[in-house]
C-alpha cells in the first residue's frame, strides 16, 4: 500500500474493512491487519494530527487514552504495552497509539 497516511487514506473513509474494537466521536479502535503481537491494536484519532508533538489540544489524548482503558477492560488484558512512534520510527504520518501484548 503505497501512502504516509494508511489511516486517512485507507481505514477512516473506509477503503479497507478493519475489524473495529471501539468507535467514539473522535476515536477509533480497531485489530491491526498485520498483527506483530498476540493482541495488536491501533487506536487512531480519527481527525488528522501529523504526530504527538503536532496535539494542540491535550483533550486528544484524553479521549484516546479513554479509550485504550475501555478496550483494555474489555479485553481482560494484564500485561500490555502502549506505543506512539515517532520520527524514523513512525510508519504512518498520523497519530495513532499500539496497544499490544505478548
Ligand atoms: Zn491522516
Amino acid at each position: 500500500m503505497e501512502t504516509e497516511d494508511i489511516y486517512c487514506d485507507f481505514v477512516l473513509n473506509n477503503k479497507i474493512e478493519v475489524k473495529k474494537l471501539k468507535e467514539t466521536e473522535n476515536v477509533l479502535a480497531f485489530y491491526h491487519t498485520k498483527p506483530s503481537y498476540k493482541t495488536h491494536i491501533v487506536v487512531v484519532h480519527k481527525i488528522h494530527i501529523d504526530n504527538l508533538v503536532a496535539v494542540e489540544d491535550l483533550e486528544i489524548i484524553k479521549e484516546i487514552f479513554a479509550v485504550i482503558k475501555e478496550v483494555v477492560r474489555e479485553l481482560d488484558l494484564k500485561d500490555f504495552r502502549i506505543v506512539n512512534n515517532n520520527g524514523k520510527y513512525q510508519d504512518s504520518k498520523h497519530l495513532h497509539f499500539h496497544l499490544i501484548s505478548e
